[in-house]
């Protein structure tokens, strides 16, 4: 008897499209569990090398194909080995001009096994160069041509998907999985309402994925991504318009304004306050006087002065017999903001009383602020996550501030939310400078306040991009600012996405400079796997250490006003807008600061990117610059944002976005609750599961 496989059904696992155990672990990692996830995942983009192209004609950063006999295949293991690199396979292809291309794979050995010295080959990738100028492909695809020469390659070079992968996955493997999944797509159901797909004239769902996974052309490719950026952006705007909505009927207390707390903060809090904070200020207070939950985002370059803003909105509440707490990542930045919040309100509210709550602190100590938190004695208290742990209760919660929001996961901020009676108004504030389009799209259920303006008097930062060979000049100039009593931060890149792999190189990098070039200076480290950070950051910002050795996933958001050097290593593996970030950390006190970036691989296009940092001290203008250049998702960094890098890609023709909010919008006005649009609710729910959306 012969035996058929059934057609695979939408909610099947992956195995019945003859996915082995080891790889469904893989396309486990990418959320891919079931056949309608393998044919939802479309690639994230094609890439055609095109005709084959003369080695003569080839420009640095082309994608291209070409064609020509592999000369010596040589794999050999790596000198070093700091980032988990195995073997490094390196040949030349000649072509027909006698021109040649240095090519070069990582970790594939079974190339040099492949490919044998004279073979004819075609390789297709992107043209780099090397540091001497000769040209260079990494790790290209590639096929085996027929030795007469007169074939040209059947693959190489055509319209390949692009998929995201993990480790033992390739684009070739999820090909043929999506080509056996789909059957299955005639049944996938469509959550976009006919009449919506027609007024955009967007194809019908199964079309879509057909010709996303195996378009014919670039026009399909290109119709088939609209369908389905569309859709995402819709079930997201609907999922925060349903919040929206939600959102205003629930009761909060009402903070009304009051013209004498203002005047009073102002009097007191020892500046005068930037036309953005004011802005800020005056949006948040609106909220606040409403019957419905303020739920704010707060987005302001690093120095910005938030906390200020925030103090005002704690004196708000304050008057109107409310209490508020201030949540921050770490206890460095809690007792930081401990500090400003006294010296911004305590003066001005005597009967104001701010508290710390920490997990450092002495048993009495918290037991102490818990009665004070619990009689409403206190009428804040900053802390950490010490105050989401269940025993910590408050009397007459009126406001939630959460500082570097993006730290926190969408529980914590809840369970914040969740320590007063009823709701109460929330403040979310973050250092990460976004672009309104994207706020729009992965906040869409907040408002937000941009200070956009920094305060005057501060010394704008010296920033340089250091060439390799001028690296001891970028050394001098640490030991001549800590000579002069500053200290300084050396960061390291995440290599490899892993902190486990950046707090190697970072601790390598650590023995080398205290033993070799700064022996005479006292050295700390700090990164993400290190138990006791806090303790080391605590002596940096106590002045015992003169340089601090860090990770980038450490948080460095304190004030050390006498930092005056920022270097950053590996410079061309951060975002312009991350880059901007650290450099905030310097510049903060009288002394003239220096960011020093160094580049690992120093070519034209990584030094004209880290330049835009140079010339620009804008965060928002750099944030933008980011995405122009590396998309949006690497702006937002690891955080799960819930959206795809196709979504992300769409984004920036914001007209879609209005598009798809205005739909969104109409819908709920004609089915509030979704009761008509079952399979929409379904794909909104199924989405805010994978996100860290509240
Ligand atoms: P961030 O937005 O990064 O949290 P902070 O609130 O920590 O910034 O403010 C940075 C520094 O600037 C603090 O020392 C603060 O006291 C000061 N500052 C804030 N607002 C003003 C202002 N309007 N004028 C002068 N200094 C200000
Ligand atoms: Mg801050």
């Amino acid at each position: 008897m012969i035996s058929l496989r059934a057609a695979p059904r939408l909610d099947d696992p992956v195995t019945v499209v003859g996915v082995k155990p080891a790889d469904r672990a893989h396309l486990a990692k990418l959320g891919i569990t079931t056949v309608r996830d393998l044919l939802l995942e479309l690639p994230y983009d094609w890439e055609s090398y095109g005709a084959p192209t003369p080695i003569a004609q080839l420009t640095v950063g082309q994608h291209a194909t070409v064609v020509g006999e592999a000369l010596a295949v040589r794999t050999r293991r790596p000198r070093f080995n700091r980032t988990g690199l195995k073997t490094i396979t390196e040949s030349t292809v000649r072509d027909d001009n006698d021109d040649e291309l240095g090519v070069i794979w990582f970790n594939q050995n079974f190339v040099g096994k492949v490919i044998t010295p004279g073979a004819r080959i075609a390789v297709a990738g992107v043209v780099k160069q090397k540091r001497y100028g000769a040209l260079q492909m990494t790790s290209p695809q590639f096929e085996l041509l027929d030795a007469t020469g007169e074939e040209g390659p059947r693959t190489v070079g055509g319209l390949q998907p692009k998929y995201h992968l993990v480790k033992g996955l390739s684009a070739k493997k999820i090909s043929q999985w999506v080509a056996a999944a789909m059957p299955a797509a005639d049944g996938l159901p469509d959550v976009l309402p006919p009449e919506v797909r027609q007024r955009h004239n967007l194809l019908p769902v199964a079309e879509a994925v057909r010709l996303g996974h195996q378009p014919e052309t670039g026009e399909e490719w290109k119709a088939a991504k609209r369908r389905m950026v569309f859709t995402e952006l819709f079930e997201l705007q609907t999922a925060f318009a349903l919040m929206r909505r939600r959102q205003a009927t629930e009761p909060a207390t009402p903070i009304p304004y009051r013209q004498d707390v203002i005047d009073t903060f102002k009097a007191g809090v020892g500046f005068e306050l930037t036309r953005a904070q004011r802005r800020a200020t005056w949006e948040a207070f609106q909220d606040m006087a409403r019957t419905a939950p303020m739920n704010r985002l707060l987005n302001g370059d690093v120095g910005s002065g938030k906390t200020a803003v925030a103090a005002a909105c704690v004196a708000m509440a304050h008057a109107a017999g409310m209490q508020s707490v201030v949540m921050a990542p770490t206890e460095i930045l809690a007792r930081q903001h401990l500090g400003k919040f006294r010296s911004y309100l305590e003066e001005s509210f005597p009967d104001l009383k701010v508290e710390l709550l920490v997990s450092g602190q002495s048993a009495a100590e918290r037991r102490r602020v818990r009665t004070a938190a619990a009689s409403g004695h206190c009428a804040l208290v900053v802390g950490t996550h010490a105050l989401i742990e269940e025993d910590f209760e408050l009397a007459q919660l009126g406001l939630a501030v959460v500082d570097e929001q993006h730290r926190f996961g969408t529980r914590q901020r809840e369970l914040l939310r969740a320590k007063g009676k009823g709701r109460p108004h929330f403040l979310a504030m973050t250092a990460t400078p976004i672009p309104r389009t994207l706020a729009l799209a992965v906040y869409g259920e907040m408002a937000v306040s941009v200070i956009d303006e920094l305060p005057p008097g501060r010394t704008p930062v010296t920033t340089e991009v250091v060439e390799p060979d001028q690296r001891s000049s970028a050394y001098a100039l640490v030991r001549g600012e800590v000579a002069q009593g500053r200290q300084a931060f050396v960061i390291y890149p995440l290599i490899e996405e892993s902190e486990k792999s950046a707090a190697k190189a970072a601790t390598v990098e650590f023995e080398r400079l205290r033993t070799h070039v700064f022996p005479e200076l006292t050295m700390g480290l700090v990164h993400g796997r290190l138990k006791e950070k806090d303790e080391v950051m605590k002596r940096f910002v106590a002045g015992d250490i003169q340089v601090l050795v860090a990770t980038a996933v450490v948080e460095v958001g304190v004030d050390v006003p006498n930092a005056t050097v920022m270097m950053i290593e590996g410079a061309d593996r951060f975002g312009l807008a991350q880059l901007h970030q650290f450099r905030g950390r310097v510049g903060r006190g009288a002394g003239r600061s220096h960011c020093l970036l160094l580049a690992d691989d120093p070519s034209a296009t990584t030094l004209e990117r880290l330049r835009l940092v140079t010339e620009i001290t804008d965060g928002f203008k750099l944030a933008e610059e980011d995405m122009r250049l590396r998309g949006m998702g690497e702006l937002l960094g690891p955080r799960q944002h819930g959206m795809s890098d196709l979504a992300m890609q769409g984004l920036r023709q914001p007209e879609l976005l209005n598009e798809v909010r205005q739909e969104a919008e109409l819908l709920l006005e004609q089915d509030p609750e979704l009761s008509r649009h079952p399979e929409l609710a379904a794909a909104i729910k199924r989405r805010l599961e994978l996100t860290s959306i509240s």
